[in-house]
């Protein structure tokens, strides 16, 4: 195994003395069927992976091993989901920002892969920042939903790109994760959500095949534009943010 110095799980005591880091990105995942053509560790394994090319272009930032596991109770009737309940991964995740404060790490990403885990990054990241307001937490909660904003309009072929295991999250394993992905097994379908509201599903409410959106229309070629546009954005927000000293209120609030 090759060491990666920016994987906290590869470095020894002696190379953190030597050189230690200020930040620290933490992927978060889900154990979950994503249909017969997505790995059920989909969504872990895509926030680490993404990590691991945001941190390779920031120096003194480290990628924590990913929580391989979320809330995903909407996904309990398809084989095989591993589920935390929304207390233990709020937990989880309080306990993994107070161990960080403690190491003197105050400077946290959170780059999440699974839908499941939104009310629990929020709560857990809100109760760390009222015991510390000296720590400066953000997240990507939902990668998907920010595409949106980064690619041209009509980039995507069906839904916007959106689904679980839909064109674009199988585009982004096919440039991520190619062997572990089955793209001739594909399938999805499109549900008919209400625009403006956040339906409450269980996800067996919307699919028959543990698979919304249309994967047919994923390509590789969209999947390693997906992952550029996402870590150049990410890049950017880190960097800005370190050259403000993750200091975020106007100017004119400091005099
Ligand atoms: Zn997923």
């Amino acid at each position: 195994m090759q060491k990666n110095h920016c994987e906290i799980q590869h470095l020894t005591a002696a190379d953190y003395r030597k050189e230690p880091f200020e930040k620290a990105i933490l992927p978060l995942g889900s154990l979950e069927s994503h249909g017969d053509h997505l790995p059920f560790g989909t969504d872990s394994i895509t926030a680490y992976l993404l990590a691991l090319e945001i941190a390779r272009r920031i120096p003194g930032t480290a990628v924590l091993p990913p929580l391989p596991y979320g809330m995903s109770e909407a996904y309990k009737e398809f084989s095989f989901t591993v589920s935390l309940s929304p207390g233990t991964e709020t937990a989880i995740i309080r306990d993994i920002l107070e161990s960080l404060y403690r190491e003197g790490i105050t400077r946290v990403f959170i780059l999440n892969g699974h839908d499941g885990n939104i009310a629990s990054i929020e709560m857990a990241s809100r109760t760390a920042k009222a015991a510390h307001p000296a720590m400066k937490i953000v997240s990507l909660d939902a990668w998907w939903n920010t595409l949106g904003q980064l690619l041209p309009p009509g980039f995507f072929e069906v839904w916007n790109g959106l689904g679980h295991g839909g064109e674009g999250e199988l585009s982004i394993g096919l440039a991520l994760f190619p062997e572990l992905c089955e793209p001739g097994l594909a399938r999805g379908v499109v549900p008919r959500l209400p625009p403006y509201v956040d339906v409450k599903w269980m996800f067996s409410e919307l699919t028959d095949c543990g698979a919304t959106g249309d994967p047919t229309k994923a390509t590789k070629e969209k999947g390693d534009r997906i992952k550029e546009a996402l870590v150049d954005a990410m890049v950017g927000v880190i960097t800005a943010l370190d050259e403000c000293g993750w200091d975020y209120r106007s100017p004119q609030a400091k005099g």
